[in-house]
């Protein structure tokens, strides 16, 4: 058993595990050595019970807080049982009791580096780069049409061929192009354009990323649009994994019709740097039935190596690990302390990233504000300055009935994360409260 333990990458672990479980303590713990497993349970900041089984060809283990490959529980149990065996209680388990305590598996750790094969990228690059000449016809197609179409109907043939720049790796387009073919007519000729500044600077980003001897990706917010389904070696390449402490502050599911499917989307802010970034779990209507969705979370995720994808604001993160905490009042001042108190330059930014092309139709920023003040149903967000921000009352009016239900001092000196949208009719832009952190609470408001 000791030297299986050894071949686990425990010095790879060591500094995270000494991180997140400060305050922890092995209060118990057994061994059952014919079937290879180690469990214990964990007293002090948290209390956590965790069984490791070591098979042939992998190992197992179940983690009450844990999720994923990594799990700081199981990393310092290895470590006890490796200093001090004797401190083990041995028991004997039988396969049932094991398999009730190990409800998750884990597989090894490592992370294989695939090897790139240039080859078949460059291909795969280049047949994108036949999709977006398909996708610059039907773009001509829909404007020429676009004038003498009198309904919906008329455009269906359309969809089909639409359907076709899934072959050329570029499903987000399709997406994209669903949306212009069922929109009305009015935000129709809008959205075409759009969808033409967005081929153009896809195109621009790929012939850069095959310019590059070793076709290395950039750091776009094109991928996106184009549908790539980012592996982790790739985003590795792209940005190395660094670790970080996630709080969410916002979190809603989207029905994606155009691509059918849905998508929970996540806001968080990584205590670590300030920066605000978002996770997103897609789940196609297809397999819904074996998905299940990710839950809102007032927890803080510890994790010890996370990825980003391209992007300046807002960006996308993944992670395959992550050791949940309670978030706690410490945690509510240092997003308060992340929060900017220059509005003047938010907004601009926020003005400026909605005006350009791929970066999408919404950014978020988190706010420094005094106070909210309610002047006959419209709200505002003050500053301890001059300043103030209008809001919009969400679609059913539900920001004023929110804020009307919470004690005063909650809606004092905190920080919103807000959405800032491009309105409909593409001119005016409109501000949206997503949720509040106050000293001492964390507040949804959208329903
Ligand atoms: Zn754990």
């Amino acid at each position: 058993m000791k030297d299986y333990l050894a071949k686990l990458p425990l010095d790879e672990w060591r500094q995270a595990t000494k991180e997140l479980l400060k305050g922890s303590f092995l209060e118990e713990a057994w061994i059952d050595e014919s079937m290879q497993v180690l469990g214990g349970q964990f007293s002090g900041a948290s209390e956590v019970e965790v069984v490791l089984q070591l098979r042939s060809s992998d190992y197992r283990f179940s983690c009450d807080s844990c999720m994923g490959r990594f799990c700081p529980h199981v990393s310092a149990l290895v470590e006890f049982y490796l200093e001090d065996p004797d401190s083990f209680m041995p028991i004997e388990c039988s396969n049932r009791l094991i398999n009730s305590l190990v409800k998750k598996s884990w597989g090894k750790y490592e992370l294989k580096t695939r090897k790139r094969n240039l080859r078949s990228l460059k291909r795969k690059l280049e047949m994108m780069q036949d999709g977006l000449s398909l996708a610059e016809e039907l773009y001509e197609q829909l404007f020429r049409l676009l004038p003498k179409v009198n309904s919906q109907e008329e455009l269906f043939s359309l969809r089909e061929q639409v359907e076709r720049l899934g072959e050329y790796h570029l499903s987000g387009l399709v997406g994209e192009f669903k949306k212009v073919i069922s929109s009305n007519k009015y935000s129709m000729l809008r959205l075409l354009v759009r969808l033409r500044e967005d081929i153009a600077a896809i195109k621009k980003n790929l012939v850069s990323q095959l310019n590059s001897e070793s076709l290395d990706y950039l750091d776009s917010e094109s991928y996106a649009l184009m549908g790539h389904i980012w592996k982790v070696d790739e985003l590795a390449e792209l940005h190395p994994p660094e670790s970080g402490s996630f709080l969410q502050l916002a979190f809603r599911c989207e029905e994606n019709n155009y691509l059918e499917r849905l998508e929970d989307r996540a806001v968080w802010l990584n205590l670590k740097n300030g920066e605000l970034c978002h996770s997103v779990n897609l789940r196609p209507y297809k397999s819904l039935r074996h998905l299940k969705a990710e839950d809102s979370s007032d927890m803080v995720l510890e994790c010890h190596e996370y990825f980003r994808y391209p992007g300046k604001n807002n960006y996308r993160v993944r992670w395959q690990s992550a050791f949940a905490r309670k978030e706690g009042v410490e945690d509510y001042r240092s997003v308060i302390n992340y929060s900017r108190e220059d509005w003047d330059v938010v907004i601009k930014e926020a003005k400026k990233h909605l005006q350009s092309p791929i970066k999408g139709s919404a950014i978020l920023f988190l706010l420094k504000f005094e106070r909210f003040e309610l002047l006959n149903n419209e709200i505002f967000l003050r500053d301890q300055y001059e300043g103030a921000l209008k809001l919009i009352n969400g679609d059913s009016g539900e920001l004023v009935s929110i804020l009307r239900t919470l004690p005063k001092d909650v809606l004092r000196d905190g920080a919103c994360l807000i959405e800032a949208i491009r309105e409909e009719n593409g001119a005016a832009i409109i501000f949206k409260a997503l949720g509040l952190v106050s000293s001492t609470h964390k507040i949804r408001l959208t329903l």
